[in-house]
């Protein structure tokens, strides 16, 4: 048990790509009545190779693209929904340069919009001009132009906020550490606000009016009573800090449970539930996990999801047996169980991981978040208690703020645990049998 190995990172998708991307630095205007946005990014990147190849970013569901640097000459052109961009000289490896994007967007995914509030969801390539790596993490600055009296969340700290001579606020949030594209976002909305501390760390929960929400600062500290339990829970388990410092929850109309870097989109219908069953928290729990597992530590690309999903599905069932006891955990776990054999029922079923890259609308969501909850529990079941939790201490660590294969975790077990996992993957992991339980 080394708590402190170096291990080496098996990817090598971030040696593959032709540009490291650094960072984004975006103004949005959200017009919540045509459901589109106006926006200006500039884009800091690193060529890589010395290839000439050109810088891909997603134009879909853009208009009105114009594109601009100061420091390199470039040409462009919309091709379906990719933005290609080409340099005149060619870029010498390690070179950083920007660009500036204009663009006008009205996603119809990616994006939801209401008369009183917008937030993103997950696409956020749909909305902001920008790569699609998921191994490649970016920090990201954001300034939101928006009415006096609207709220905003987005990825980091809020900054600044100011009142431009327009009369709309200029609200701009910073995210300094690099995070995968995908846990970029923000929601604005004539939100109520109810905040609590952990730690010293801010709890935000960000809710509609009740005659809109049917919820209030008591049903909220009701339904969102055990956050400060479930840090604590997930600190200990990975032993690292809540990455970001704050925390905050957007509650928004329907089921929806969807993690960004620093805050999450709840369901309100989510919320309403557990006010009659506290044991219907998991979705408060799921997003919270992601934080360290699948925010901070990222699946390197689609063939490992698991990392992400499975794992935190897993959590959140451990957190279940913490909190409820044993019965809760066998509860969670049987779920996941069921959810796996109607999958290969209706022909569903597949391995949970790859050795080539899959592409995201392949990914199998079923297996990915159930069987790979599923593994988790067996992996515990096979190396017990104290084994189990060192590793998963120790693969926290290790690639907290990276990006990971499944192999990375599977070297990690291994080695804290001395037992070589190789059989245990090949069935499990890469294969699609379905595991008996017996409780
Ligand atoms: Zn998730």
């Amino acid at each position: 048990m080394n708590t402190g190995a170096a291990y080496a990172l098996t990817t090598d998708l971030g040696e593959k790509a032709d540009y490291d991307v650094l960072h984004y630095d975006a103004r949005l205007t959200a017009n919540l009545a045509a459901k589109a946005i106006d926006g200006r990014v500039t884009v800091t990147a690193k060529k890589l190779s010395g290839g000439e190849r050109p810088l891909v970013l997603s134009a879909k569901y853009k208009t009105a693209i114009k594109v601009s640097s100061d420091n390199v000459k470039l040409s462009y052109q919309i091709l379906e929904d990719d933005l290609v961009i080409n340099f005149h000289s060619p870029l010498t490896r390690g070179q950083s340069f920007s660009v500036d994007i204009e663009y006008h967007a009205a996603p119809k995914r990616g994006m939801r919009f209401y008369p009183d509030h917008m937030f993103t969801v997950y696409h956020t390539g749909n909305w902001l001009v920008s790569h699609g790596n998921i191994a490649d993490k970016a920090s990201f600055d954001l300034t939101l132009v928006h009415d006096q009296k609207l709220k905003t969340i987005a990825n980091g700290r809020l900054v600044s906020q100011k009142s431009a001579p327009t009369g709309k606020m200029h609200s701009h949030w910073q995210q300094q550490t690099p995070i995968p594209l995908y846990t970029f976002g923000f929601a604005l909305g004539d939100f109520q606000l109810h905040s609590t501390a952990y730690n010293n760390q801010a709890i935000n929960f960000f809710y509609r009016p009740r005659p809109l929400s049917g919820l209030n600062r008591q049903k909220i500290k009701d339904i969102f009573a055990d956050v400060p339990d479930m840090m604590r829970f997930f600190e200990e388990k990975s032993a690292i800090a809540l990455p970001n410092k704050q925390y905050s929850y957007v509650l928004v109309p329907g089921t929806i449970a969807q993690e960004a870097a620093g805050f999450s989109m709840v369901g309100e219908k989510f919320a309403h539930t557990v006010l009659e069953q506290p044991g219907e928290n998991w979705f408060i729990a799921h997003e919270l996990a992601h934080e360290w597992w699948g925010n901070s530590i990222t699946c390197a690309g689609f063939s490992h999801f698991w990392l992400n999903e499975g794992l935190v599905q897993f959590m959140v069932a451990a957190y279940q047996q913490q909190l409820f006891g044993e019965p809760a955990y066998h509860r969670e776990i049987k779920l996941a169980l069921n959810r796996v054999k109607k999958a290969a029922e209706k022909g569903r079923n597949s391995p949970l991981a790859f050795f080539t890259e899959i592409a995201e609308q392949d990914i199998n969501h079923s297996i990915v978040y159930n069987k790979g909850a599923l593994v988790f529990y067996l992996l515990r079941e096979k190396l017990g208690e104290k084994h189990f939790w060192q590793a998963l201490k120790t693969y926290s660590l290790t690639f907290a703020g990276k990006s990971v294969v499944t192999d990375d975790l599977k070297r990690v077990f291994e080695q804290v645990s001395g037992t070589d996992l190789s059989a245990f993957f090949q069935r499990w992991v890469y294969g699609e049998e379905i595991p008996e339980l017996s409780f």
